[in-house]
């Protein structure tokens, strides 16, 4: 959706310094595009335009190269330029941005070169990975999406925009948009997981959350949404692996929340490692210069990702540095992260007219342009008086704490004699807390945890200790994350036998085998975990198992044998207390998956938003092996169901919801008339339909449910996903209530790229469904006439 500060008219809002960008807009994008960005994005506005434009002819071709540079000034554990001559080159105007860099007495340390040293005295653009939380580290962005929340998402990158900006970082590498359908993929723990709709609304909600309401402020830092594209859909799983990606998939699933977060008014984007259909998405003229530039008319900066300039040689599009150069630039990458090809070759390419200098002007007007919007200029250094220092504050503890309950998704919590295994009774004596991840502090703050510390973290072994007492704990390690010996085993085992219940925290390792570069063949628990669960569950006492991870783990025997299991990913420095809370009750589950749960790695790509097949499985029992027609010659597999262990969106509370039939208030305009609708600013967002359903709380506690509504379109120009998330709302219902949920359908509700890959709606049979996850509910069916 278009916020409304984005519709006032073109004309009022734009000076004679915005010709540029008014021409963008007044180009008839009809059919083939996502809507124009907004013109007005944070970005641009006539002032700064000026200023822009002023500074530009006072720079020299050198300088301008300058602007393009961009180096790691930490240390970095990757490949790298190993440059570290910062400071003469910095002085001379040959550096643009640093990141990397500790804290703010080092941020002002280098910026005083630039502004007191260097020629025209531009500021430099001070960057981080900020994640997921820059000090205060919330779960990771899996677990933060599986809050559905994103209001609660929006507040938590607040606290990390001020956190990071009081240490003179005012770019952060965040958010990572990149849909992920394949858990062997580390870097799913990044993101928002498999679906486009809920990816767009975090991607919003991250970049409204850092920018602030003002990215002028200080304590706003401008986001990067990453990595730009196609990046999730690496073949295999393994990282930096190639991508194929029809148009129409592009279109559809890996783009749009790019676009959303550009429409949120993101100021950067970084371009991807993986080649797309053949070409690397560092150098790709299509989505970088086609969609981005042309169709949504981008204004801000495209950053490339560490040294992926230079990775164009292995990747086989350039032979030297000087060609790597030359693809990237005019293939619309304005920035090179740490390659160091643009510092060597760009002012060469330039001279010998292989690259227009009118060229370089429009990159180098993108770096300004954010540099102004950000106050860097009139403000370039950062109080140093120690803001990150000291303890967390509450409200930042707090949010930490509700994010980690509301992310917690529970997968299973089966009856032990008359009652659900959780929340625990006060009727537990005592409890053996068993395995690697009860208590260490490190793991808690999960994969890129920026400058998280683990003495910030509250463990589940000590928010238990709190609770209980420590006399009713009883702990064993059981091992490490991936090896252990016989005795760490027995040793937990007798623990086991010895106390009521037994609490398992299991799981990866969230720096190794999470994030970048830890893609994973086997999705099972690391080390001997796996035995560590089978011989404690020998025992016979009821178990909860909190799994920390960065993705679905294929765990069969897990949820097969263990009454309760519990989802926790890495939930940041309030771990132990929100476990603990959601231990005794406290807090009720309430997230739900963003990502389908395979039985099976066998069943990788498993993802719900499919589309159908010509032989779809239907009613088959796929239970077991096909014995007939009907049964055989079906989309399946012989020896494993197509469902996968539990569906996106699935998850369990301590009470039960109901829920009704929808029903559908109002008429549907055509197709025709919807499709004008897409198109035109002012009605895109305007509400079409509305379909309800009453939930009801049938249960005994106060919980909240994640309600979603889906979509299918049949009959269309293309094949379109058996079913489409198009709308969610987290809704609170004390015990016996119930409320008329209402969604509000526009004409994108509808939209879907079509046989020309152009957007529009179609004449098809719709079939909606309010359900509790994507799997189950009751759905409704119309027509969209023509
Ligand atoms: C990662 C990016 C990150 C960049 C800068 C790269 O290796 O792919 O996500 O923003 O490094 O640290």
């Amino acid at each position: 959706m278009i916020p409304n500060s984005f519709r006032r008219p073109v004309s009022i809002a734009c000076s004679i310094l915005f010709v540029c960008f008014t021409a963008f807009a007044q180009e008839d994008s009809a059919g083939k595009k996502f809507r124009n960005l907004p013109i007005e994005s944070t970005l641009a506005n006539g002032s700064t335009e000026a200023k822009v434009e002023a500074l530009l002819q006072k720079m020299t071709l050198e300088e301008k190269v300058g602007q393009l540079v961009q180096y790691s000034a930490g240390t970095p554990t990757g490949p790298g330029t190993g440059r570290s001559d910062y400071q003469d080159m910095i002085a001379k105007g040959q550096v643009g941005s640093l990141f990397n860099l500790d804290d703010a007495r080092a941020a002002n340390r280098y910026q005083r070169i630039a502004v007191e040293k260097s020629r025209l005295r531009i500021p430099l653009l001070n960057g981080l990975d900020v994640i997921h939380g820059y000090r205060t580290e919330f779960p990771v962005p899996l677990g933060l999406a599986s809050t559905w929340d994103p209001d609660l998402v929006e507040k938590a990158a607040r606290v990390a925009a001020k956190e990071a900006a009081a240490d003179g970082v005012r770019w952060v590498f965040s958010p990572m948009v990149d849909i992920a359908r394949d858990p062997r993929w580390g870097r799913m723990i990044e993101g928002a997981g498999e679906d486009p709709y809920l990816g767009s609304a975090m991607a919003r909600a991250y970049v409204r959350g850092y920018q602030g309401k003002n990215l002028n402020a200080p304590d706003s830092v401008v986001a990067c949404p990453k990595h730009y594209v196609g990046y999730g859909a690496a073949e295999g799983g393994r990282d930096y692996n190639t991508t194929e990606i029809s148009e129409h998939t592009l279109r559809e699933v890996y783009l749009p929340p790019f676009y959303a977060a550009l429409d949120a008014g993101a100021g950067t984007i970084m371009s991807a490692f993986n080649s797309l259909n053949g070409v690397p998405a560092s150098a790709n003229p299509f989505t970088l210069k086609e969609v981005l530039r042309k169709e949504w008319h981008f204004p801000g900066l495209v950053v490339s990702d560490w040294t992926s300039l230079g990775e164009l040689i292995p990747h086989g599009i350039a032979n030297d540095g000087e060609t790597a150069a030359w693809r990237a630039f005019t293939g619309g990458v304005d920035m090179d992260m740490e390659a160091n090809l643009y510092h060597e070759h760009l002012v060469d390419l330039v001279k010998a007219g292989k690259i227009p200098e009118a060229e370089i002007d429009d990159a180098v007007r993108r770096v300004l342009r954010v540099k102004f919007a950000l106050g860097l200029f009139e403000r370039p250094f950062t109080d140093e008086s120690a803001v990150n220092q000291g303890p967390l504050p509450k409200d930042s503890l707090d949010l930490a704490r509700s994010a980690a309950e509301r992310s917690f998704v529970l997968l299973k919590n089966d009856l032990v004699g008359s009652s659900h295994l959780l929340p625990l009774t006060e009727d537990v004596k005592t409890f053996a807390l068993v395995g690697p991840l009860a208590d260490d502090a490190g793991e808690m703050l999960g994969s890129w945890a920026s400058r998280g510390q683990p003495k910030d973290v509250v463990t589940l072994k000590a928010a238990l200790t709190m609770r209980v007492g420590a006399e009713r704990v009883k702990y064993a390690k059981g091992g490490e994350i991936r090896k252990a010996t016989d005795e760490q085993i027995a040793e937990a085992v007798a623990v086991a036998r010895s106390a009521d219940v037994v609490i398992l925290a299991l799981g990866e390792d969230a720096n190794e085998m999470t994030a970048e570069a830890a893609s994973r063949a086997h999705l099972d628990l690391p080390g001997r975990q796996q035995a560590l669960l089978e011989q404690v569950a020998a025992t016979g006492k009821p178990i909860v198992l909190l799994l920390f991870s960065g993705r679905p783990l294929t765990l069969p025997w897990a949820f097969q044998h263990v009454p309760a299991v519990l989802a926790a990913w890495f939930p940041g420095v309030q771990a132990g207390p929100a476990l603990v809370r959601t231990l005794f009750g406290e807090a009720v589950p309430s997230g739900k998956l963003v990502v389908s749960w395979p039985r099976w790695i066998g069943q990788v790509p498993v993802y719900y938003n499919a589309l159908s097949t010509g032989r779809p499985a239907g009613n088959a029992d796929l239970s077991r092996p096909p014995s007939e027609g009907t049964e055989k010659f079906v989309s399946r597999y012989v020896d494993e169901p197509n469902a996968p262990q539990f569906t996106f969106g699935f998850g369990l509370s301590y009470t039960e919801f109901r829920y009704s039939r929808p029903e559908v208030g109002g008429k549907i305009p055509g197709a025709t008339a919807l499709s004008a609708m897409l198109r035109g600013r002012a009605d895109d967002s305007k509400e079409v339909l509305s379909v309800s359903a009453n939930v009801t709380n049938s249960g005994k506690v106060a919980g909240d449910e994640v309600v979603q509504l889906y979509v299918r379109l049949r009959g269309t120009s293309v094949t379109e996903p058996i079913r489409a998330l198009k709308g969610f709302q987290r809704v609170a219902l004390a015990p016996g209530e119930t409320k008329k949920v209402t969604f509000s359908l526009t004409p994108e509700t509808f939209a879907l790229w079509d046989i020309n890959n152009e957007h529009n709606v179609e004449p098809s049979r719709v079939d909606i469904w309010v359900s509790p996850d994507s799997s189950r509910g009751e759905s409704i069916e119309f027509e969209i006439a023509q």
